[in-house]
């Protein structure tokens, strides 16, 4: 479907749960000689791959915008992020799996790092060529393989990364597409072959795929939802920080995990912040994702914009103030407008949930302890950011806010060398970096007397 016209596309044809099956015994047999490959051999396929998006940025960002309805632009920036996290890991896993000597004891021992056999992945629509590559390159390259059942409504781009994963000189079964229904997974979790799970989403889908490791033993990672603060203290620099307020919440139209979502101002800066950001999210260009002079594109579905309008409604009927937007405009798709909700309080619905789209909540405190405070009243844990002139002030903040993030004076974002992933409900585990390559591989200790 494409969500910026609600018409559909394409179809496409589910596995059988016998196909699944057969497919999870290829992956394993992949994994015997794949284990066994020299990491020049994962590299020239991983790096191609990395050269492959470069060249095809172009198809690759057309076939996101269309399955999902990302601006054109956005689509373009998440394939250069993947080239990037491609070429990252094909540089450097061998550097972080090389062999670690044992300190501090007094024997010839050591940590020696193995694959561990074959991995799924339950992957997200909002990022859909980005969330799929930092959970198989590191893992392609540590050894494994690897198995994604992407979202139901980005098909077209999960077809691309398989064919394109193949076209790089994987065999098969090394990276394999999984058109199932989310019901299935339960069967490849508890399959012997398979040793572990990756999921990014909703925190329903990761108490569903944790609770169906934890039965089967299974190792897994979990990336779920955020309710970011952006807190500005009383000396920011208010007009920069408006800027990056509405980079922060509008990536992707809303529908990032680490998007800033409620946004804290100590109240000697609140008007003039308040001001500037109203103006600044009521002057979003609406449109087609397709045409470059758009700034505010869709949801990712119909529904997902049906979700987002109950949550908003049902939070302005529990006495939230609306100061823009809070509905959807008169026009086909799955648009929302740019939104301002204050005076949102712990007892409403929506306080603790995640709003994925162009929602912003404002709150404003007296003082630094009581913004850390309301940061921390939160289940989640992803990210956060800070926003002062005084590195020092801004580090002491960060380093109260339970979360797995946070940056000073820009929102959270990521990079292939920075570790990413929350606390709390947010999840466990860290993707990306040195870290990210850690997760699925056997720390085995060799201990040579
Ligand atoms: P889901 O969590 O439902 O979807 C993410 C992935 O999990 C999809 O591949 C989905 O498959 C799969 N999935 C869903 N339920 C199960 C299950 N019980 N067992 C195994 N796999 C499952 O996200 P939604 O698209 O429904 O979005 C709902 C909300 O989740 C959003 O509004 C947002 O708050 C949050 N979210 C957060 C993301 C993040 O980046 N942290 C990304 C996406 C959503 P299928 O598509 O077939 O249902």
């Amino acid at each position: 479907m494409n969500p910026a016209t609600n018409q559909a596309i394409e179809t496409f044809t589910p596995l059988t749960k016998d196909e699944t099956l057969e497919a999870v015994k290829s992956a394993d047999q992949a994994y015997q000689s794949w284990r066994h490959t020299s990491f020049k051999e994962r590299k020239n396929a991983i790096a191609k791959f990395a050269s492959l998006l470069r060249e095809r940025k172009e198809e690759f960002a057309e076939l996101i915008t269309r399955d999902m309805g990302k601006r054109i632009s956005e689509s373009r920036q998440e394939i250069e992020f993947c080239a990037e996290i491609a070429d990252f890991y094909a540089e450097n896993a061998e550097r972080f799996l090389a062999d670690v000597p044992m300190e501090d004891v007094d024997a010839d021992a050591y940590i020696h790092y193995e694959p561990i056999g074959v991995l799924m992945g339950v992957m997200p629509w909002n990022f859909p060529f980005y969330q799929v590559t930092r959970f198989a390159a590191p893992n392609i390259m540590a050894g494994n393989t690897v198995m994604v059942k992407h979202a139901s409504n980005v098909p077209q781009c999960a077809e691309a990364i398989e064919k394109l994963f193949a076209e790089c000189g994987l065999p098969d079964g090394v990276y394999t597409n999984l058109f199932i229904p989310s019901e299935f997974v339960d069967a490849i979790v508890s399959d012997s072959r398979v040793q572990g799970v990756s999921l990014t989403g909703s925190e329903r889908a990761g108490a569903a795929v944790a609770a169906l490791a934890g039965k089967n033993l299974k190792r897994s990672v979990l990336e779920l939802g955020g309710n970011d603060p952006f807190i500005v203290l009383d000396d920011a620099d208010i007009q920069q920080t408006v800027e990056l307020a509405v980079k922060g919440r509008m990536v992707n139209a809303g529908q990032s995990c680490v998007a800033s979502k409620r946004f804290i101002l100590l109240e000697s800066i609140a008007d003039e912040f308040i001001e500037g950001f109203k103006e600044a999210m009521a002057s979003m260009k609406m449109g087609d994702p397709m045409d470059e002079e758009t700034t505010l594109a869709p949801l990712s579905t119909e529904g997902a914009a049906q979700k987002l309008q109950e949550q908003v409604q049902s939070t302005i009927d529990a006495g939230a103030t609306v100061l823009l937007g809070g509905d959807r405009p008169d026009r086909e798709g799955a648009y929302f407008n740019p939104t301002i909700l204050t005076d949102v309080t712990p007892d409403m619905p929506t306080f603790d949930q995640e709003l994925f789209g162009p929602v912003a909540t404002v709150y404003v405190v007296k003082d630094e302890t009581e913004a850390i405070e309301l940061a921390n009243r939160s289940s989640y844990g992803l990210g956060g950011s800070v926003y002062t002139r005084d590195k020092e002030r801004g580090r002491k903040v960060a380093e109260q806010i339970e979360t797995g993030m946070m940056f000073l004076n820009q929102p959270t974002s990521s990079q292939a060398e920075l570790p990413f992933g929350g606390i709390k409900n947010s999840g466990y585990g860290r993707e990306l970096s040195h870290l990210g390559i850690l997760e699925f591989v056997n720390k085995k200790l060799i201990h040579l007397g």
